[in-house]
C-alpha cells in the first residue's frame, strides 16, 4: 500500500547522494527524499572513524568543484574534516531537510502501469517516486571474513567501519586482519598504543611516500579571499593525479616505464624504511602497480620494524576463543581482533538494493548473467527513470568527486530534456548501452588491469568473472565532456 509519493527518491546520504540532491534542486525539484540507513549523513566519512583516517587524494581535489573549502588543515585532510565538510555542504544547499535517517531501503520495483518506482523500506513501508537514484557508494557494505571460529572469539572484535572510540587499546594484544588502504592508515596509529600488534597479511600492498603538510593559515586565507589561488592549487593537484591515472594505470601498454617507476618508488620507500631484507620481501607486492588502488604513507612500512609489531604472512586456519592459529599450526594469543577487511563490492553492492525494472528484469541477476554494464556508468536498459550512481564504469578519475560532479552534469542534461519535452520517462537504448560497453571493453585492453600482471592482487577493481568493470578507462576530461554532450537520442524520452 503506497503511503507517500515523491518526484524522486535518492538512496544514500554520502557525497554522492548530497550531490544528486543539489542537482535536483537546481533542476527545480523539491519534492524528493534521501533515504539513509545510518543515523547521520556523510556516508564513508560518517561510518569510518578509525584512528589515522584521512583522504588519500589531496583535499583541494577531493571536494566539490562548486564548493571549494579553504579551511582544510592539511593537504591530505583527516576524516573528521570531511564529515564536517559534508555537513556544511548539506546545510548550505538545504538538502538535510530532505533526509530520512535510520531508514534502510530493501528494494525498488518499476510499476509499469503507474510509471512509478515503488521503493520498499525495511519495516514494510513503501514509497513511490517518478525517479530513483541510488547513491549507495562502492565501499559501503562492510566485509567480515568467514574464518572458521571467528564467532567463538572471546575478546573484543572491532570492524574498522564500526570503530569504538571508547575502547581502551593501551596494553592490548591485538590481531589485525587485512592490509588494504584502511590498514595502511590504521596500523601506525594502533602500534603506538598496544602492547603487541600482529598484522595478518594475505596480499602485500604498494605504499608510496605521502607528500603531506599542514596548510598554513596564510594560504587558507589566500584560498578564501582569492578564489583564483585556490583554483590554481586545485588545478595542479587535479592534473598530477590525472597524469598518474592515465599514464601508469589506463595506458599501461604505452607508458609501462612510468608504471615501473611508480613501483620502484615504493621499492625505494621499503628500502629506506626497513633494513631487514626478509621483512622487506614479505611486504613486496607480486603484482603490478595500479592493479589495486595505490596508497600513501610515510609510516606504514617503518611501523613493522617496531619490536611490538609483527607481520604474519602464513594464512589463518582458524580463530579460537583466545587467539589466531595459522596454517603452520602456530597460535598467537590475542585479546582484541581488528577487522580491516574492507568492503564487499561485487556480491553486496552491485546493486546494493534489489532493483527490478521493466518486464521484471532484476538488475543484480541481469548483470551477473550478461556482464556488468551501465551506459555512462549510470543507465541500464529496461530500467526507466533510474540512475545508479555507483554503477559499472562510473568511477572516473582518482578523486570520487570527479565521478559525482560528472554525474550531476549528466543529470542536468538528461532531466532538462525530459522537462523540455514535458515527458515523464527516460530510458537508455540498448544500442547506446552496447556501444558504450564495447568501447569501455576495448579501452580497458590498454590498462594495467589487462595488460599488466594483476592475477594475485585480489583487487576490488575486478569482479568475480575477472573483468575490471569498476573504473571508467577514459580521461576525466573525456568523461566530463561526454556527460554534457552525449547524444540525447541515446535515451528514449517519452
Ligand atoms: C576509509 C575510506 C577512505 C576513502 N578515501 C577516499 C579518498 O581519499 N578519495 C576518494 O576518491 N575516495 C575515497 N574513498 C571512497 C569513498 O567511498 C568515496 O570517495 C565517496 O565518499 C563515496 O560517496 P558515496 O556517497 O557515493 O558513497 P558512500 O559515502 O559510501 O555513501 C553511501 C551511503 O549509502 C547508504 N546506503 C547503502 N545502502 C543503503 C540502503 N540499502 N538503504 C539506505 N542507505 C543505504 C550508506 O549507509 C552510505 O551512507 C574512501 C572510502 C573509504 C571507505
Amino acid at each position: 500500500m503506497t503511503s507517500e509519493r515523491f518526484d524522486a527518491v535518492i538512496v544514500g546520504a554520502g557525497f554522492g547522494g548530497i550531490g544528486a540532491a543539489i542537482q535536483l534542486k537546481r533542476l527545480g525539484y523539491d519534492n524528493f527524499v534521501i533515504l539513509e540507513r545510518e543515523d547521520d549523513l556523510g556516508g564513508t566519512w560518517h561510518v569510518n572513524r578509525y584512528p589515522g583516517l584521512a583522504v588519500d587524494i589531496p583535499s583541494t581535489t577531493y571536494s566539490y568543484w562548486f564548493e571549494p573549502n579553504p579551511n582544510w588543515s592539511r593537504l591530505f585532510a583527516p576524516g573528521p574534516e570531511l564529515k564536517r565538510y559534508a555537513d556544511d555542504v548539506a546545510d548550505k544547499y538545504d538538502v538535510r531537510r530532505h533526509m530520512r535517517f535510520s531508514t534502510a531501503v530493501e528494494g525498488a520495483r518499476w510499476d509499469e502501469e503507474l510509471g512509478l518506482w515503488q521503493v520498499a523500506l525495511a519495516g514494510g513501508q513503501t514509497l513511490s517516486a517518478q525517479f530513483l537514484i541510488t547513491a549507495t557508494g562502492f565501499l559501503s557494505q562492510p566485509y567480515t571474513p568467514d574464518i572458521p571460529g571467528i564467532a567463538t572469539f572471546n575478546g573484543r572484535t572491532i570492524h574498522t567501519t564500526d570503530w569504538d572510540a571508547t575502547y581502551d587499546f593501551d596494553g592490548r594484544r591485538v590481531g589485525l586482519i587485512g592490509t588494504g588502504a584502511t590498514a595502511v592508515q590504521l596500523v601506525p596509529e594502533l602500534a603506538k598504543r598496544v602492547a603487541e600488534l600482529t598484522v595478518y597479511q594475505r596480499t602485500a600492498i604498494y605504499v608510496v611516500p605521502k607528500v603531506d603538510f599542514r596548510i598554513p593559515g596564510l594560504l587558507q586565507r589566500a584560498f578564501a579571499r582569492v578564489p583564483l589561488v585556490h583554483r590554481t592549487f586545485r588545478y595542479v593537484t587535479d592534473n598530477v593525479l590525472e597524469l598518474m591515472l592515465i599514464s601508469a594505470v589506463l595506458h599501461y601498454r604505452q607508458f609501462r616505464r612510468l608504471n615501473i617507476a611508480a613501483a620502484d618508488l615504493s621499492k625505494i620507500h621499503r628500502f629506506v624504511s626497513i633494513r631487514d631484507k626478509e621483512l622487506r620481501q614479505k611486504l613486496t607486492p607480486d603484482y603490478d602497480f595500479g592493479c589495486k588502488r595505490p596508497t600513501f604513507s610515510n609510516t606504514y612500512y617503518r611501523t613493522f620494524t617496531k619490536p611490538n609489531v609483527h607481520l604474519e604472512t602464513t594464512g589463518i586456519e582458524r580463530i579460537e576463543p583466545d587467539g589466531i592459529v595459522t596454517a603452520d599450526g602456530n597460535k598467537r594469543q590475542i585479546d582484541t581482533l581488528v577487522l580491516a577487511t574492507g568492503f564487499d563490492l561485487w556480491d553486496a553492492n552491485f546493486p546494493a538494493i534489489e532493483v527490478v525494472g521493466r518486464e521484471g528484469r532484476n538488475l543484480g541477476k541481469w548483470w551477473r548473467e550478461n556482464r556488468f554494464q551501465a551506459y555512462q556508468g549510470v543507465s541500464i536498459p529496461y530500467f526507466p527513470n533510474f540512475l545508479s550512481l555507483a554503477g559499472p564504469y562510473s568511477y572516473s578519475g582518482l578523486s570520487y568527486f570527479d565521478t559525482i560532479e560528472r554525474e550531476m552534469r549528466l543529470m542536468d542534461r538528461l532531466f532538462r530534456e525530459v522537462q523540455r519535452r514535458r515527458a515523464s520517462t527516460f530510458e537508455v537504448t540498448e544500442e547506446a548501452n552496447t556501444r558504450f560497453l564495447d568501447r569501455m571493453t576495448e579501452l580497458l585492453d590498454d590498462s594495467v588491469f589487462y595488460g599488466g600482471s594483476c592475477a594475485t592482487s585480489r583487487s576490488y577493481y575486478f569482479n568475480h568473472s575477472g573483468e575490471a568493470t569498476l573504473l571508467r578507462p577514459t580521461s576525466t576530461h573525456n568523461a566530463i565532456e561526454e556527460a554534457s554532450t552525449f547524444p540525447l537520442s541515446d535515451y528514449q524520452i517519452a
